[in-house]
């Protein structure tokens, strides 16, 4: 029973099955409620946050394995809510940074409410005359993503030739767009007709291909470089890596952001051209987007004007309401998702 002046609500979850391994299915998630005090333990330095609206993200699949062979993410825990990043609202706060009222982004759980133990790791939101979505995406996770990764990674030059795949996708449109202010020459890969069509129209890629109709990439990729990609921005990995390499100049780039045609395959695939990374002097980099949320406030004050002077555009894919998000998220994986797949969970 609730004490005096204590408010109970209802909390709907999205509940993580079991490990996963293959590709990822809807039933894979299930949705519970329960009830919820609106309190935070006093003295905890935690704060309580109804959620508006959650991001999905490749990376999560990857927290559905049982193992991690790396240091960077840790396995959701079977039977918990699903955790994320989304944007939200404060209700309750015994920290003091925090006050009831403030709008946030970062890591929180797929449900309408959630205990945030830690504080620290959330970004207060100060500017709310764009879409509050936009920090999942844009101005958010993978909006720093596209810019550490294109600017900081790639070490661009006017004029270079850039490849970008997944092209259509919350970081490739974005990395295009930067491309394109830098005066390179850009071309996009994406899954479907209507992308390319994004990515030509929209996005104001100079080309754009739909890899799925491409029996031959090494060859699509000639067609579009025919002096060779200086610049590649590398979202997917397996073939389409291995036709890149081919395709390299000499002192090219790689960025290497993420492998998603990987992430549901128990064995990964191999890669065959690697010789190449010699003969054309390739740098290939990896990198984590968290190594760089310290830049954060550097990253809005380029990419906030950018977007107020329409210099850049964002294109969202929105489902609505916390029973579509195993959805949204499960469609990633088949590229369902048309732009930054987000799942609002209510308005603020
Ligand atoms: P997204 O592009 O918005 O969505 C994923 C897209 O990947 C799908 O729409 C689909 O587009 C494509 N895809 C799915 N399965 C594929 C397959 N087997 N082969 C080729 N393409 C496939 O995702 P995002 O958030 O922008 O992420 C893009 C990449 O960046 C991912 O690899 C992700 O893991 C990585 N990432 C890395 C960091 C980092 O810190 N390094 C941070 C964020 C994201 P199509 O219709 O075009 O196939």
């Amino acid at each position: 029973m609730a004490a005096e002046g204590e408010e109970i609500v209802k909390n709907k979850q999205v509940i993580f099955r079991d490990y996963v391994t293959g590709f990822p299915s809807e039933s894979d998630m299930y949705i519970s409620s329960s009830s919820l005090s609106l309190k935070v333990p006093g003295g905890s330095k935690s704060v309580l946050v109804k959620n508006l609206y959650l991001s999905c993200d490749p990376y999560l699949r990857i927290l559905m394995k049982e193992v991690q062979i790396n240091s960077v993410f840790a396995s959701l825990t079977p039977g918990s809510p699903v955790t994320g990043l989304g944007v939200a609202k404060v209700v309750v706060s015994d920290h003091p940074e925090f006050k009831k009222g403030d709008l946030i982004w970062g890591p929180t759980g797929w449900e309408e409410y959630s205990l945030i133990k830690k504080p620290e790791a959330l970004f207060k939101i100060h500017h709310t005359d764009v879409p509050l979505s936009y920090y999942t995406g844009i101005l958010g996770m993978p909006g720093m993503t596209a810019w550490a990764g294109f600017y900081e990674v790639c070490s661009p030059k006017k004029g270079e030739n850039v490849y970008i795949s997944a092209a259509s996708g919350a970081v490739g449109q974005l990395v295009g767009q930067f491309a394109k202010l830098m005066g390179c020459y850009v071309v996009g890969s994406a899954g479907s007709k209507e992308k390319v069509e994004l990515l030509k129209n929209k996005f104001g890629f100079d080309e754009a291909f739909n890899y799925k109709e491409e029996h031959d990439l090494d060859a699509a990729l000639k067609r579009y470089f025919p002096e060779g990609i200086d610049i590649y921005f590398e979202n997917v990995g397996g073939k389409m890596l291995d036709a890149v390499l081919l395709n390299m100049r000499v002192n090219g780039r790689i960025a290497a952001c993420g492998m998603i045609s990987q992430y549901n395959l128990n064995q990964p695939e191999g890669v065959h051209n690697l010789m190449h990374i010699v003969y054309n002097r390739v740098h290939i980099k990896g990198f984590v987007v968290f190594d760089y949320f310290d830049q954060y406030s550097k990253f809005i004050d380029q990419v906030l004007p950018m977007i107020r002077e329409g210099k850049i555009v964002y294109v969202e894919d929105i489902a609505e309401g916390l029973e579509n998000a195993p959805q949204a998220l499960i469609g990633l994986f088949s590229g369902k998702n048309v732009g930054k797949q987000v799942v609002l969970v209510a308005k603020e």
